[in-house]
């Protein structure tokens, strides 16, 4: 699930303020006290998250009944992705099938590994080993915080795969990029070709001059090769952001990383951007996801639906209006031959009491 975006800006500030909430269950898997880390869109009705197990650092695939995001879905399996000292899973990205996590020392905080999970077929995950490697790489000391792997964004650029890993709370960033187009290829592996360092980053152009904890990082590319750093954070007061950053790499110069936007999100029902986040580009929409913060009996996930103007659906048949930001199950089973979205809040000659619980004229 991928598709190129022609835009990246408008993409980003067309995504819906609100968070829709959808709820799944964890099943068997079980937290070992950590928490939830990154997420990711598999296929329609398929989203994975990773966290920490109790065997270690997992990838698990939450699947829903008709779409993912909306209604109730639940923890189908789980891959384990990193095993001790790597029991620590952080942001993923999944491009074309195949997702990249980071998973690093829980204890030291001073190294991780970066991980390939292809995910094409959902029901039966498998590691590419020959695409991973580890951090820092050999002949380099370790060094507390610089060598973690917190966030990865993975993204098709040109004919070859541009990678980006986050150290602790992103606060530097390792570009990458692979040497062939064919991730599945054994000898594919990844090169670095660049680092960047939020703390020294010249700001002069930036919109603002902050730089959050992201714990994801998603990297989307235009056709025209601009290439952008998508991340979420929350505040020091609470707040759930998502920033946009566009990135020029060079090898002979520094990259030139530059925050060109940022949105305020409101997540609820304990979701937030702190815990999973990520973003997911569907059918050529840019959407983004927050969860709760721990695996639970029943966990939260909130859909932040991109694409700007479809705030609502009307059944054409039946003529009732349903919210698409806050949607009632019955939603996720419209047929698409009856369905018009809309924006326009009046549309339909009826309103869906389980979308728009409280009296219109009240
Ligand atoms: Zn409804």
């Amino acid at each position: 699930m991928s598709g190129e975006l022609p835009d990246v800006l408008a993409a980003f500030e067309e995504i819906a303020p609100l968070g829709a909430v959808a709820r799944f269950e964890r099943g068997s898997l079980r937290s070992d006290g950590g928490h939830l880390q990154g997420v990711g869109v598999v296929d329609e009705r398929t989203l994975a998250i990773s966290t920490s197990a109790s065997e270690g650092a997992a990838v698990a695939m939450i699947e829903w009944p008709e779409r993912a995001g909306f209604g109730l879905g639940r923890v189908t399996r789980h891959v384990i992705v990193g095993r001790d000292p790597f029991l620590h899973a952080g942001g993923l990205q999944i491009t074309d099938g195949i997702l990249a996590v980071g998973v690093e020392d829980s204890e030291a905080h001073e190294r991780s590994s970066t991980v390939f999970l292809d995910v094409a077929d959902p029901a039966a995950p498998a590691l590419l080993d020959h695409l991973g490697f580890d951090r820092p790489p050999r002949g380099e000391p370790r060094v507390e915080k610089r060598w973690t792997a917190g966030a990865v964004g993975l993204a098709r650029h040109g004919d070859v795969y541009l990678l980006a890993v986050g150290s602790w709370d992103s606060a530097q960033i390792d570009f990458y990029v692979s040497n062939l187009g064919d991730l599945r290829d054994p000898a594919c592996r990844f090169r670095p070709v660049a680092e960047w360092d939020s703390r020294s980053a010249d700001r002069s152009d930036w919109i603002d001059r902050s730089y959050g904890s992201y714990q994801s990082l998603h990297v989307l590319v235009e056709a025209t090769g601009a290439t952008f750093v998508a991340a979420g954070n929350r505040n020091r007061i609470g707040e759930d952001w998502i920033d946009l950053f566009s990135v020029e790499l060079s090898e002979e110069t520094e990259p030139k990383v530059v925050k060109v936007a940022k949105r305020h999100l409101t997540c609820r029902e304990g979701a937030s951007f702190r815990w999973a986040g990520g973003f997911v580009t569907v059918d050529g929409v840019l959407h983004a996801i927050a969860t709760g913060r721990d695996l639970e009996p029943s966990t939260t996930v909130n859909a932040f639906v991109g694409g700007g103007g479809a705030r609502y659906v009307v059944n054409t048949r039946t003529g009732t209006i349903h919210s698409l930001l806050d949607p009632c199950p019955y939603v996720a089973r419209m047929t698409p031959d009856h369905l018009l979205t809309t924006n326009d809040p009046t549309a339909g000659t009826e309103r869906c009491g389980f979308c728009f619980p409280e009296p219109v004229d009240a």
